[in-house]
């Protein structure tokens, strides 16, 4: 076996069907008794059921968490939480509500738990994504990474078959990506196939019959391995393109994901077969890349750019954007192949 280094991160992980009921002893495992809940307005009902179950422990909650971690929203939460005499944060919701609970971590370094209810990943890592002034930027710290992840099967039973499917095809991105990452190793790669095997296995039973309960758990299990991989080593182009199309067109981010994928992983084929051995295998496909683009056909996700309203003319500046930086990639970058691999994404065409 080939020498490698594994950066594990300290999260305790409490998963299962009725886990929410163990949110009061969480808490008190934190050594805190005064907890700020956070969702989005459309999961206000729900966060403010877990708050009540808590009684007298209940500090507050703001739900005003919205897509992309907007500063000013952030600061409105840090006073909320101030004023409340808040001792520790529990978000309830998706990547948006996860993401303002890391910016009010970062800013008052309060313990947090996390009851995530799609497949997006972002409580396994240590990254933030923020927008102030209409420019998104992402950063890194230790600050903003839970302390606990609290997974309730139950409470992804509500979503949305059309963001199941797209929120599980982002949760494979991350897991197709650690598979040919520069810097992955036994255990992640390990990790990644699976989640690939999971979600490729719940994804298609949940788009027949979203409230399968079997299906939730082995798609929310695959998103929690695809999280822990997103944090554990470097993604590559599909995830710099999809950050290029979602900050600079405002493309949103899931369905994104769904469409790059496939192509991104054409692109990087030729230099990865090991990498593509193992998702098609995983996929049951004979084919990476096809694999994926038939999956997402088959839940009925987006598979055109420009069914998400990108102008064909934006295409050139996205290529240009997506090979200014150096970073790793299987395949090195070259501007006119990124450029007929966003074309053919644009028209959906499946990637052969
Ligand atoms: P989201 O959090 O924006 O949720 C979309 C909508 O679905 C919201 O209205 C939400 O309230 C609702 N919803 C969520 N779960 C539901 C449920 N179970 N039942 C009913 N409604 C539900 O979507 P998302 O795709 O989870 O998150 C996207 C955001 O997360 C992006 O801003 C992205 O950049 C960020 N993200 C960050 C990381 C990271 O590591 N920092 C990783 C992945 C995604």
């Amino acid at each position: 076996m080939e020498p490698f280094t594994y950066n594990a991160s300290a999260v305790r992980i409490v998963f299962g069907h009725g886990t929410r009921t163990a949110l009061a002893d969480e808490i008190a495992r934190l050594g805190c008794s005064r907890p700020l809940l956070l969702s989005t307005p459309q999961q206000a009902a729900e966060a403010e059921r877990l708050g009540a179950a808590l009684g007298q422990h209940f500090a507050g909650l703001f739900a005003g968490a919205v897509m992309h971690t907007p500063v000013e929203v952030s600061e409105a939460a840090v006073a909320h939480a101030k004023a409340v005499d808040a001792d520790c944060l529990v978000a309830v919701g998706g990547g948006s509500t996860i993401g303002l609970g890391k910016a009010v971590a970062l800013r008052t370094d309060l313990p947090q738990i996390v009851v995530p209810t799609t497949y997006a990943g972002s409580e396994a890592t240590s990254i933030l994504g923020q927008t102030a002034d209409g420019a998104k930027t992402t950063l890194r710290s230790p600050k903003v990474l839970p302390e606990v992840i609290l997974y309730d099967v139950d409470l992804t039973l509500t979503l949305p078959p059309g963001l199941t499917a797209v929120s599980g095809m982002n949760a494979i991105a991350h897991a197709v990506e650690a598979l040919y990452a520069a810097d992955r190793n036994p255990v992640t790669s390990m990790m990644a196939e699976q989640a690939v095997r999971s979600l490729a296995r719940a994804l298609p039973v949940l788009t027949a019959e979203p409230l399968d309960t079997p299906a939730r758990a082995e798609a929310l299990y695959g998103a929690w391995l695809s999280g822990t991989c997103l944090n554990a080593v470097g993604m590559g182009l599909h995830h710099k393109l999809c950050h290029t199309l979602g900050g600079t067109f405002d493309l949103p981010h899931a369905e994104t994901h769904t469409i790059i994928l496939p192509h991104a992983v054409r692109y990087n084929a030729p230099a990865a077969p090991d990498a593509m051995a193992r998702i098609a295998q995983a996929l049951g496909a004979a084919d990476a890349a096809g694999g994926l683009f038939d999956l997402a056909q088959r839940l009925g996700a987006p598979t055109a750019l420009a069914a998400l309203g990108l102008e064909e003319s934006d295409l050139d500046r996205a290529a240009a954007l997506a090979v200014a930086a150096p970073y790793p990639n299987p395949r090195p970058l070259s501007e006119p192949a990124i450029r007929a691999l966003l074309g053919n994404a644009f028209r959906g065409i499946r990637p052969s």
